[in-house]
């Protein structure tokens, strides 16, 4: 049977800099070692995916409109460096803090895995064999959730994420300094074959 691996990838502290509430293209600042790291998983046949929590729509900072610019703005960037991503999902909402019909307990909010069991339908995924890579650990929370394997980065949140491990009972496969050193490792993995083979 044929499926996709992915890697699905968090967008703020991840891929760019975490920016309060980014709400400009101008601001948005390229991670080191982003766009290598993509351009690397590109090339190993992982299907990347971006899912990002981005309630400055719920909170009325952005329009979807807007953010659907900055992401446009993001690609361009990464594939001016030969990174492409495959697709991305965002969740506009926020539980508490939102307008209208925004304001929503929603199931795609991460730490809910809602946007990647829609990727894994919408791009035939096998989720068991596929990555979370993010610098919180409700990144990897909804990655466990569907049986993802979680890289924790130490770039954005991430350093007082990996201060913090001890409250959780999944733990990362990995803990990297970047995107690119959590590229490598995932490049590194290798499918495991009784799951996926039907035979076991
Ligand atoms: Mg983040
Ligand atoms: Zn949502």
């Amino acid at each position: 049977m044929r499926f996709n691996r992915a890697v699905f990838l968090d967008r703020d502290g991840t891929i760019i800099e975490d920016t309060h509430h980014l709400s400009h293209a101008r601001d948005m600042k390229l991670i080191n070692g982003a766009a290598e790291g993509i351009k690397l998983l590109n090339s190993a046949g992982f299907k990347i995916i971006l899912i990002t929590n981005q309630s400055v729509v719920a909170r009325g900072y952005l329009t979807e409109l807007e953010l659907i610019n900055i992401h446009r703005e993001l690609e361009n960037q990464l594939q001016s460096q030969g990174a492409y991503l495959d697709a991305i999902y965002y969740c506009p909402h926020h539980p508490t803090k939102g307008k209208g019909t925004y304001r929503v307990e929603c199931d795609c909010r991460k730490p809910e895995p809602g946007m990647m069991r829609q990727a894994a339908e919408d791009h035939e995924l096998k989720l068991k064999n596929s990555f979370v890579v993010g610098d919180k650990m409700s990144d990897l929370e909804a990655g466990f959730a569907v049986g993802c394997s979680g890289v924790l980065v130490r770039t954005g949140y991430g350093i007082e994420a990996e201060a913090r491990l001890a409250g959780f009972e999944q733990r990362p496969h990995l803990i990297a300094d970047n995107l690119l050193e959590a590229s490598r490792w995932i490049g590194q993995q290798e499918v495991s074959e009784f799951v996926d083979s039907g035979l076991a």
